[in-house]
């Protein structure tokens, strides 16, 4: 039997994409836990580094297993091309900064991971890059910001922590009008529920350390778009910066993937269910979940996404006393600022993932003090029905 060489669905490509035997024909994937590779003869490492062959020297560059985890994300992504990278900050860090010099312009929306926010406002104007940034779910901001010449649009959609939605079709034309590359950040939705390239983006980045592992296990990145971008831009940034995943978390990241829509589709279920009982209860102001039809942008999530996501934000009337005596009281549900995982998590942006933040910019965000950010995991959806009704009393 050969590999076949037929268009195979996504499905099937979570557990066959970029899967290279060796010749001993193991079943499971190889790990490569190694760092060089050796050459017969002086004259094939010469030809090894001046393109001749084309072969491994060294895992910084490229090894077999991070190999197979970054052609398998491509294949189910829909991607020409696909680079791993240490952690999901090392993706976005990269993915923009290999992009850009002194005196380019970049607009982004204002709901960001903490540490993408960092990167725009800590980091770019210290080299000359000017960053503007808009609320994401507004058109016509977008439309003013990029009436001039950019050279980055970078967004989060569903966003952290308040799950605002953007138009990525309508930002994506903006973008190419003003001449500017569209990095989207698909973390919150995942590859299962949402694919930025159909939709006009040209980089999609991922933090493999959410859903892609979803087990609380290991660290991880990707970045994703043409061939020409990852082995003529991003590559030459990633092999002389450095920021290279490990074989064996790669390991764990490709056969992460070969459940990830079974997980996510399973998540997702349980974070519906449970978003529609948390809306019953007179206890919370808000409850933000994007398969609720009360979701702002609602009618835009059904156009874009193919299922609602795993994360839910509420807001608790009576603000952060009342926010951390909910958090205490649940039993199932741990207290983490992580997200995308088996378990389910809760935290409270305010003091933790967004502390950093000034309150006026807090606010700014959708952030107050009564919000949690709830990442709904595997267990049965009932009993964290149960564990939250009990802790509400
Ligand atoms: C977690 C996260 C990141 C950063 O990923 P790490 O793997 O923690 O470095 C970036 N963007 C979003 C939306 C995230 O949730």
């Amino acid at each position: 039997m050969t590999q076949s060489d037929r268009p195979l669905r996504p499905r099937t490509l979570q557990v066959r994409g970029g899967l290279a035997r060796t010749q001993f024909k193991e079943t499971s994937e190889a790990l490569f836990l190694n760092s060089g590779f050796v050459y017969d003869s002086a004259l094939e490492a010469e030809q090894s580094f001046d393109g001749t062959l084309n072969r491994m020297v060294y895992s910084r560059f490229k090894n077999p297993t991070v190999a197979m985890f970054e052609a398998r994300l491509a294949a189910i992504e829909g991607a020409p091309a696909c680079k791993a990278t240490a952690t999901g900050m090392a993706a976005v860090h990269s993915a923009l900064l290999c992009q850009v010099r002194a005196g380019d312009h970049v607009v982004a929306s204002r709901a960001l991971f903490g540490s993408c926010q960092w990167i725009l406002t800590e980091l770019m104007p210290r080299y000359g890059v000017t960053v503007k940034f808009v609320d994401g779910t507004d058109l016509d901001q977008w439309r003013t910001a990029l009436s001039q010449p950019t050279r980055l649009v970078f967004l989060e959609s569903p966003s952290n922590p308040t799950l605002e939605v953007i138009d990525i079709a309508a930002v994506a034309d903006l973008a190419h009008k003003a001449g500017a590359v569209l990095v989207v950040d698909n973390v919150f939705a995942t590859p299962i529920l949402q694919s930025p390239f159909s939709l006009g983006a040209d980089i999609v980045v991922y933090s493999a350390t959410k859903h892609i592992d979803g087990q609380g296990r290991c660290l991880g990145g990707a970045v994703l778009g043409s061939e020409e971008f990852c082995n003529d831009v991003l590559g030459p940034y990633l092999r002389n910066t450095g920021p290279t995943l490990s074989p064996f978390n790669a390991w764990v990241l490709l056969k992460s993937l070969e459940t990830l829509d079974m997980r996510v589709e399973r998540a997702c279920a349980g974070a519906l269910k449970l978003a529609q009982f948390l809306e019953s209860r007179a206890e919370f102001s808000e409850v933000l979940y994007p398969g609720l039809p009360s979701h702002p942008q609602y009618e835009l999530v059904k156009r874009q996404m193919r299922g609602y996501g795993t994360l839910i934000a509420v807001e608790l009337k009576g603000g952060k006393q009342v926010a951390y005596d909910l958090l205490d009281k649940l039993e199932v549900v741990d207290i983490s600022n992580n997200l995308g995982d088996s378990k389910s998590l809760i935290c409270h942006p305010w003091t933790t993932t967004h502390q950093r933040l000034s309150a006026e910019d807090k606010l700014a965000m959708g952030i107050t003090e009564g919000l949690l950010r709830l990442s709904v995991g595997l267990e049965d959806p009932d009993d964290l029905i149960d564990d939250f009704a009990l802790a509400l009393g």
